[in-house]
């Protein structure tokens, strides 16, 4: 009657695919990439093929073999029947790729269930970044692709915490919850057997712990029969690690120079965001962004909710990069590029170089290029506050990051705090929660659950478990 199929995020950190079965509703709990099985077979020059549709990621096991998932347009590409879609509904939630991407492939005819927030950064990912197949989530391009044909745009239903819906024999709660990227949700979907429970990605050492606190009392609340539990961390070792934490080592390696100083950070991490802005204020330095980012700040300070600065904004400027004739010229600048050369505050790296003590580059290394311009004097910082490498193809690019430090003579500084609970937070939200059974996934380690719970079902993935 009731059942839950993992397509995803079973042994791997990412890429859940939860299909939820109640009588005849079916609704996904995400539908996201899965970087370690893409990056399995894939990597930088070899990509899945656009020109292949779906096939390459349907071959490859990127994406589950199920009919009636699909978009029309690539199931013909690929020879087959389009069909009606028999999935009522994606639940998505939060924005980042490995819950989200492969609603790409979906559909058009399922609709999306996300909360405000998470729709608004999704929106400004899609202005900021170049379409691809991989990331086309609130609208798509027919493939093939013929020049002029239009987007099609998919259903999205925003909700907000405190907000319940209704779809098939499900209805469906969802609450906010707190990770690196705003507008992350957890659910509570009352099925016909009873409450399941999904955590989605949830902390309790960020910004907002009060907001993970609020689904887990109310998930503890309905007794649920099934947990759906993230356990990205569940065997790591403990470590101090808080937003505040970060925000005062940086600060303090911030103030103890004169020099340049870049920080390399996640944007859509807003919380992230917000430490570096505050900190530059304080050592009066204004925040350095790339014209990227400067999109995603145009976009994100409209939601009054998120308290990101906007481009004008006093304290931030826009780091002008060579292009074209390398020149600066007007010509070099396309499209949108063009609206910020006529700020005031879009600066070149010779102007943002003269003003070292009065800069905070939050332009990472891919924009490391920049160095070769700006000729730091020696004794330039580098604040790396991101996770540490976890694959080969990142421990290669922090190697080459390495170097750029050292042909450059700056001093390197790691500060960081995980969007992800620790294993003992973990713990502790299982056995609140305390569920009649408890399905780990978006983890390496479902097994260290067994510590406090006996309820525990090591998922195999495309096995239909009834709950
Ligand atoms: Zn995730
Ligand atoms: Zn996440």
């Amino acid at each position: 009657m009731t059942s839950l199929t993992f397509y995803g995020g079973v042994n791997e950190i990412g890429g859940n695919k939860i299909l939820l079965e109640d009588k005849d509703t079916k609704v996904f709990l995400d539908f996201g990439m899965s970087f370690s099985r893409r990056g399995k077979y894939f990597e930088e020059y070899l990509n899945p093929r656009t020109s292949n549709g779906i096939v390459d990621f349907l071959s490859m096991g990127l994406i589950p073999d199920i009919s009636g998932v699909y978009r029309d347009d690539l199931m013909v590409m690929a020879g087959k029947k389009p069909k009606a879609p028999d999935i009522d509904a994606v639940l998505l939630s939060h924005a980042h790729a490995d819950h989200a991407n492969y609603i790409s492939f979906l559909h058009e005819d399922i609709p999306l269930y996300m909360g405000a927030g998470c729709h608004f950064i999704l929106k400004a990912v899609a202005e900021r970044g170049t379409r691809s197949i991989e990331r086309e989530i609130l609208d798509y391009r027919p493939r093939p692709y013929n020049r002029g044909d239009k987007p099609v745009a998919r259903t999205v239903n925003e909700f907000r915490t405190g907000d319940k819906f209704k779809v098939g024999s499900l209805e469906v709660e969802p609450i906010h919850v707190d990770h690196s990227v705003p507008g992350a949700y957890g659910f509570i979907i009352y099925t016909s057997e009873g409450p399941v429970v999904y955590t989605g990605d949830i902390r309790l050492h960020g910004t907002h712990p009060e907001m993970t606190e609020d689904f887990i009392a109310k998930a503890k609340e309905v007794k649920p029969i099934a947990l759906i539990s993230e356990g990205t961390r569940i065997a790591d070792p403990e470590t101090e690690e808080s937003e505040p934490l970060v925000y005062k080592q940086c600060s303090k390696t911030v103030s103890e120079t004169n020099r340049l100083v870049f920080a390399d950070f996640n944007f859509k991490d807003v919380d992230r965001l917000n430490t570096f802005y505050k900190i530059a204020q304080e050592n009066d330095r204004k925040l350095v962004v790339k014209m990227n980012d400067a999109y995603f700040l145009k976009y994100l300070s409209k939601d009054k909710h998120l308290d990101v600065p906007d481009i004008d904004d006093e304290h931030i400027i826009i780091y002008l990069p060579k292009q074209g004739s390398g020149t600066y010229s007007d010509s070099d600048y396309k499209g949108n590029d063009k609206d910020f050369l006529d700020l005031h505050n879009a600066w070149t790296a010779e102007q943002i170089a003269s003003k070292e003590s009065k800069v905070l580059c939050a332009i990472g290394f891919y924009s490391f290029t920049a160095l070769i311009d700006m000729k730091p004097k020696p004794g330039a910082v580098y604040i790396h506050s991101a996770s540490e490498p976890y694959n080969e193809g990142q421990e290669m690019s922090q190697d080459r990051a390495d170097a750029w430090i050292e042909r450059f003579d700056m001093n390197k500084f790691q500060s960081h705090c995980s969007g992800h609970a620790s294993g003992q937070d973990l713990l502790g939200v299982v056995k609140t929660i305390d569920a009649k059974m408890l399905f780990p996934i978006h983890t390496e380690q479902p097994d260290a659950f067994a510590k406090v719970t006996d309820k525990i079902t090591i998922v195999d993935e495309g096995i239909k478990y009834k709950i």
